[in-house]
Formats: C-alpha cells, sequence, structure tokens
C-alpha cells in the first residue's frame, strides 16, 4: 500500500496493438497533472524510439542486477526472453513533482501493482473491437516480425480474458471516442 493517500497511480493495461500508446499520449496532452512512467525493457528500440522517452533500454545485465537490488515496483517477462519493468524510482520522481504517475503495462504487471497499491489505484483495459481489428493494426503499424506478431496476438488472446479483471474496459474502436472516455473516467478519479 502507499501510505500517503494522496499518491495515486493510473494503470493503462491492453494487449499489444489496442491503441494504449495512441491514447496514453492523447492523454498526456490533455491532463497535464499525468506523467508517463517510462519502463525499463531490454527488448532493442524500434525507429522513432528514444532511449529515457519511450522506454530505459538496458541490457538483460543491468535488468538482472536491478532486480536483485529491488529497484522495480513489478517486472515481468512480457515476451520469450525480454523483460519489462515498471523503477520505484520513476514513480518517486513523478509523485515527488506533484503529478500522477500513468504506466502503461502488461496485464500480469497491471495486476501486480492493482494489488501491491490498492485502492490509490485506476486501472482501464484498452480492448480493440476484434483480435482481427488488432491484427489489422499491428500489421499496419509495421514494427513487427511474422514472429513478434504471432507471440503478440497469442498473448493477446490470453490477456483478453483478464479485462474484467479491471475498474474499467475501454474499446478502442473510433480512436476520438476512445480518448474522450478515458479522459472522462481519469479526470473524475484525479479530483476525487
Ligand atoms: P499499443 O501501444 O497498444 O501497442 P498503438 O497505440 O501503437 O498500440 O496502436 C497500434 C496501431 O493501431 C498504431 O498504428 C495506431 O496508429 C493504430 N490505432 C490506434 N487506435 C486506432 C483506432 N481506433 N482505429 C484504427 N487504428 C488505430
Ligand atoms: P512493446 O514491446 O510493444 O512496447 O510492449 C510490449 C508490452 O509490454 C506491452 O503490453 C506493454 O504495455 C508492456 N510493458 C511495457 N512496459 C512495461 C512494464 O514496465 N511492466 C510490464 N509488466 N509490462 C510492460
Amino acid at each position: 500500500m502507499i501510505e500517503d493517500e494522496t499518491k495515486k497511480l493510473v494503470i493503462i493495461t491492453a494487449p499489444s496493438g489496442s491503441g494504449k500508446t495512441t491514447i496514453v499520449n492523447h492523454l498526456l496532452r490533455e491532463l497535464p497533472q499525468l506523467a508517463f512512467s517510462v519502463s525499463a525493457c531490454t527488448r532493442k528500440p524500434r525507429a522513432g524510439e528514444q532511449d529515457g522517452v519511450n522506454y530505459h533500454f538496458i541490457t538483460l545485465e543491468d535488468f538482472t542486477r536491478r532486480i536483485a537490488h529491488h529497484e522495480f515496483a513489478e517486472f515481468e517477462m512480457v515476451y520469450e526472453g525480454k523483460y519489462y519493468g515498471t523503477l520505484k524510482s520513476e514513480l518517486e520522481l513523478i509523485w515527488n513533482n506533484q503529478q500522477t504517475p500513468m504506466v502503461d503495462i502488461d496485464v500480469q504487471g497491471a495486476l501486480r501493482l492493482k494489488k501491491h497499491y490498492g485502492k490509490q489505484t485506476l486501472s482501464i483495459f484498452i480492448q480493440a473491437p476484434s483480435i482481427e481489428a488488432l491484427e489489422q493494426r499491428l500489421r499496419a503499424r509495421g514494427s513487427e516480425t511474422e514472429q513478434s506478431l504471432k507471440e503478440r496476438l497469442d498473448k493477446a488472446t490470453e490477456e483478453l480474458s483478464f479485462s474484467d479483471q479491471f475498474d474499467h474496459i475501454v474499446v478502442n474502436d473510433q480512436l476520438e471516442q476512445a480518448c474522450q472516455q478515458a479522459k472522462a473516467i481519469i479526470a473524475d478519479f484525479l479530483t476525487d
């Protein structure tokens, strides 16, 4: 549990390709109280991704050392051999700046944070209208190989079965509508 009840945490979770990043970027522009919690990960940056902005891109050795030093609020091997984790230091930095961290993490990591931080969290599951739409979006994004695409689609099917464990589900069919819906839910939570 967070001892200081003013420390809130917004958790956005969804299968890869559902539009999480697009919606998160919209929310960051619209709600200045929110700050993105930059995760650490061991995968390689995609074209256009910046170290320290999208992720802290670190080596497996560095990640393992940080696990041993208890530096993560949660971490997961999200894909085979690829680790992702929320750094406690990242959350603290944002709270110390009088803002609310927003994390964009996988379903298992989200459940872990929700359990650990309890009532001070708001969790939103972003869902694409169908698995077919998800596949189309991932293909259109052009970021995946056939192998990583298959991995993401397999994982998505599993992750969808956890959707009802989160506070809200936002279906991202029409982007504009999904952004408005997520914004209203978070604005309400922040003023509570
Ligand atoms: P995630 O962060 O969940 O992996 P992205 O935000 O990268 O997903 O979105 C995946 C792709 O789908 C991107 O190319 C994005 O522009 C596109 N996209 C997002 N929302 C929609 C939507 N409502 N309709 C169609 N395409 C979308
Ligand atoms: P991608 O490789 O497409 O950026 O992200 C893959 C998945 O890892 C996404 O579902 C994303 O939400 C998740 N992810 C990103 N950062 C973290 C994190 O810090 N912890 C966990 N558990 N998952 C994360």
